[in-house]
């Protein structure tokens, strides 16, 4: 049995999990800045679980931050109360067993490649775009973290091939401007299509207006799907992923899917131009022809399948099957 928890700012949530199969769950509030009692808190939830199951489990913990892989403390993390802290150490001491801990962007790419929508395949990129953005990288089953605990994080870099009129950039909070965060997050549009039309409306209303014919709505989604083709593309130049998932809120906007791939190719190295595209995508093999012919990107965006829980369920998946 795989026990998952996810530490966010005001839940503690713990399931776990026999093979693919939810066999408990529970949700108990997070102590707000009290490490002592949040350590306390994760630990009643596993013992809970464990009575209600029958049975030990290996445990797995999503966190809003990164271990530091310097010095195993907790950085990065908008919890606060967590940073500084031997989190992992405690816990295992306090759970007398060994424990996993990843950022809450791993865990969702971990649980979309391990049972998801991008189950099977071998390099998995995770987007969690919402009131933020996040991301994580998988590989063959394992989550990649990189001597800073940073991978995945492409959020903080610049928006790619801006316009003009996309530099500087709005304010991050991380200190620089014109992230891509700041342009592909919810806020991020919302503040995006304030700039252009003067209202200010959510992401859900926008894409409803736009589905109803709204120019300037259109317009709104438009950029912010071109702006997403442009970021993801450099991401695929980079890392070359078979499947990129999206989560968070931003991932419900149906177009995404297929507006965003169709933009793309225009900016992955090599590719065929979106203007150039057929339709016979999947009957075109790898390598046809010689001489730089460019061809189909083969990378698939998809939604999240978990949804919500994929971030617990990522977490009870840091122990994969061996
Ligand atoms: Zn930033």
């Amino acid at each position: 049995m795989r026990i998952g928890i996810d530490l966010g700012g005001t839940k503690i949530e713990g399931i776990a999990l026999d093979g693919s199969r939810e066999v408990a769950r529970i949700r108990v509030d997070t102590p707000r800045d009290d490490y002592a009692a949040t350590i306390e808190a994760i630990a009643s939830v596993v013992a809970d679980i464990e009575r209600r199951a029958g049975a030990r489990g290996t445990v797995g913990v999503g966190i809003p931050g990164t271990l530091s892989p310097a010095t195993g403390l907790v950085k990065n993390a908008n919890s606060v109360w967590l940073i500084g802290q031997p989190f992992r150490a405690d816990l295992e001491a306090r759970l007398s067993r060994g424990v996993r801990i990843a950022n809450d962007a791993n865990c969702f790419a971990v649980s979309e490649a391990a049972d998801g929508a991008a189950m099977g395949a071998d390099v998995v990129f995770g987007v969690i775009v919402g009131t933020g953005t996040g991301a994580g990288i998988v590989v063959q089953g394992r989550v990649l973290t990189g001597p800073n605990g940073i991978a995945g994080e492409w959020g903080h870099n610049p928006l790619p091939w801006a316009d003009g009129d996309e530099m500087p950039g709005p304010r991050c909070y991380c200190g620089k401007r014109g992230c891509i965060e700041t342009f592909l997050s919810g806020p991020g549009m919302t503040a995006d299509h304030e700039r252009h039309t003067g209202r200010r409306e959510l992401p859900t209303q926008i894409d409803a207006a736009a589905a109803a014919g709204d120019a300037g709505a259109l317009e709104t989604l438009t950029r912010y799907e071109r702006r997403m083709a442009r970021a993801l593309a450099s991401a695929i130049n980079v890392l070359d992923p078979d499947v990129i998932v999206l989560g968070g809120g931003m991932s419900n906007i149906d177009r995404l899917y297929e507006q965003v791939p169709r933009f793309w190719a225009d900016y992955v190295f090599g590719a065929v131009h979106s203007s150039a595209d057929s339709s016979t995508l999947d009957s075109q093999p790898r390598g046809v022809g010689k001489g730089g012919n460019s061809e189909r990107v083969r990378t698939r965006l998809v939604r999240a399948r978990h949804g919500d829980a994929s971030g617990v369920r990522g977490a009870a998946w840091l122990w994969p099957a061996e």
